[in-house]
C-alpha cells in the first residue's frame, strides 16, 4: 500500500476500533435506574493481600454488600481472597485477566484477556462472575462479541471519588457527597493502580458509608441494582 495512504487508514481503523466502541456502546451501563435512592460500591483492581480483608471487614460491620471486579491474575494469587468475597454475599465481576488496556489489544487478545479473567475468578472464588469492567474504561469493538457469550454486561461508574490522581481521603467523601445521585455506582480501589490507592480507600470508606447512609441511600450489590 501507498505508505501515505497507509498511514491515514490504520489510525483510522484504530480509532473505529476503539473510539467508535465508545459511540457504539450502548450496551455499557454507567448508572442503574434512577427511580429509587440505591447506589452501589464497586472495588476494581485486587484482590489485594493487603487492603481487600480490611475493606471486607469494613463491609461486614456496616452490612454493605458490594461488587468486586476481580483481575483475574490477582484471582489466581489469592484465591482465598476471592473466595471470601464471594462466601460473604458479594458480587463477582471480572476485570480481565492481566489488566491490559483493551485500546492496545487486538480481536483476539481482547477474547482471550476476557475468557482467561473470567475463567481465573470462576476458578478462584467457586462462582462464575456476572458483570465484567474494561480496565480505565476503554473498550474496544471486539470487547462486545466476547461479551455476549459469556453472558457478563460492561458495567463503568457513575461517580469516581479518586481517578488517575491520588485523592485524600476527605477528598473522596466530599466528592461523593457532592456528585451522588440515585442509582449512581460508585468506583472505588481495594489495590494500587495509583498509588497508594488502596490505603486511602480503607481510610475514606467508613465515612464513605456514613455519609451516604445519612444521605439516605440504601448500598447494595450490582445484582439488586441493574
Ligand atoms: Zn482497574
Amino acid at each position: 500500500m501507498n505508505p501515505a495512504l497507509y498511514l491515514g487508514v490504520v489510525p483510522a481503523a484504530w480509532a473505529a476500533y476503539t473510539w467508535g466502541s465508545h459511540l457504539l456502546g450502548s450496551g455499557v451501563v454507567w448508572r442503574a435506574p434512577r427511580s429509587e435512592r440505591l447506589a452501589a460500591l464497586t472495588f476494581d483492581d485486587g484482590p489485594d493481600p493487603r487492603h481487600t480483608p480490611r475493606v471486607l471487614d469494613i463491609l461486614a460491620r456496616a452490612e454493605v454488600r458490594a461488587t468486586f471486579f476481580l483481575i483475574g491474575r490477582r484471582a489466581d494469587a489469592q484465591p482465598s481472597l476471592a473466595r471470601r468475597i464471594a462466601e460473604e454475599g458479594h458480587d463477582l465481576g471480572n476485570h480481565t485477566y492481566s489488566h491490559r488496556s483493551l485500546w492496545l489489544c487486538g480481536p483476539r487478545e481482547t477474547e482471550r484477556e476476557i475468557a482467561r479473567g473470567h475463567a481465573a475468578v470462576a476458578a478462584a472464588a467457586g462462582k462464575a462472575p456476572r458483570f465484567f469492567r474494561a480496565p480505565w474504561g476503554l473498550t474496544n469493538l471486539a470487547m462486545f462479541p466476547a461479551l455476549r457469550r459469556l453472558g457478563t454486561p460492561c458495567v463503568m461508574w457513575t461517580v469516581q471519588p479518586e481517578g488517575q490522581r491520588a485523592a485524600s481521603p476527605e477528598l473522596q467523601i466530599r466528592r461523593v457527597a457532592r456528585r451522588m445521585r440515585p442509582g449512581a455506582i460508585l468506583d472505588l480501589h481495594d489495590a494500587d493502580g495509583v498509588p497508594g490507592a488502596g490505603a486511602r480507600l480503607v481510610e475514606a470508606l467508613p465515612g464513605l458509608i456514613a455519609a451516604l447512609a445519612d444521605s439516605g441511600y440504601t448500598l447494595a450489590p450490582l445484582r439488586d441494582l441493574l
